[in-house]
């Protein structure tokens, strides 16, 4: 199962990745988080993107397919992969495909409104750093913390304007990907309003039926 991954901020990109990987036994490849460990490392690598990451642009397309090109040479690759955050550009797009072939471009999309609806519902404690969502794991006190009684605050990124901003920003970069996978009939789209709950194994549904999804599980 060899696929892109293609989701808006709080469209359940994470949760969708982490069910196929562990069920399939195939690799996330994250280019962001793959940089963002070379930066941590200081190797030589991480030297070179540095100061793209610092200054929130896309690292040049050469380094990124070198990169790319490297990981999936790896073994853990054999049965499959779902790249994420790769590719940003039409040209990572026309050089992904000299490394291997696809299978599909996954989009999992939920509305902005429904993505602030989500985000900022998530509040943080201060104090301990515990994560809660009004929704799916309220604290069990009004906005304080279980733990030490802390009154919860929203993250920066999680205000309501500044999601509004991220998905923008988002379709901004992905949507003529999401036209150029359309347009060579690889596109597979998921409604995840429904939640990932249903949505997960309805994906999974399609990807049978389609012939993408052809390796059986490893682990039951
Ligand atoms: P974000 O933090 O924008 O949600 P990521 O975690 O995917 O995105 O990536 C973090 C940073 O890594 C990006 O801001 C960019 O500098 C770099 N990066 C990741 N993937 C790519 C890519 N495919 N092309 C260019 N730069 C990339």
């Amino acid at each position: 199962m060899r696929v892109v991954l293609i989701g808006p901020p709080g469209a359940g990109k994470g949760t969708y990745s982490e069910y196929f990987t562990k069920k399939y036994c195939i690799p996330h490849i994250s280019t962001g988080d793959i940089f963002r460990a070379e930066v941590a490392k200081k190797s030589e690598l991480g030297l070179k993107v540095k100061e793209y990451l610092d200054r929130g642009e896309l690292v040049p397309d050469e380094i990124v397919v070198e990169v790319v090109k490297r990981r999936l040479s790896e073994p853990d690759t054999k049965r499959g992969f779902i790249l994420d955050g790769f590719p940003r550009t039409i040209k990572q797009a026309q050089e992904l495909e000299k490394i291997t072939p696809l299978d599909a471009a996954i989009h999992i999309y939920i509305s902005e409104e429904e993505a602030v609806r989500r985000l900022s519902n998530r509040y943080v404690c201060p104090v301990c750093g515990r994560v809660y969502n009004l929704t799916y794991n309220p604290p069990k006190n009004d906005l304080t913390c279980d733990y030490d009684g802390a009154k919860l605050v929203r993250r920066s990124d999680d205000e309501p304007e500044v999601i509004r901003r991220r998905y923008q920003v988002y379709y901004q970069t992905f949507s003529p990907i999401i036209e150029y996978y359309k347009e060579k009939r690889l596109l597979v789209e998921i409604d995840n309003t429904i939640g990932s709950d249903k949505g997960i194994p309805l994906l999974e549904r399609i990807l049978v039926d389609k012939g993408i999804l052809r390796i059986k599980p490893c682990v039951t």
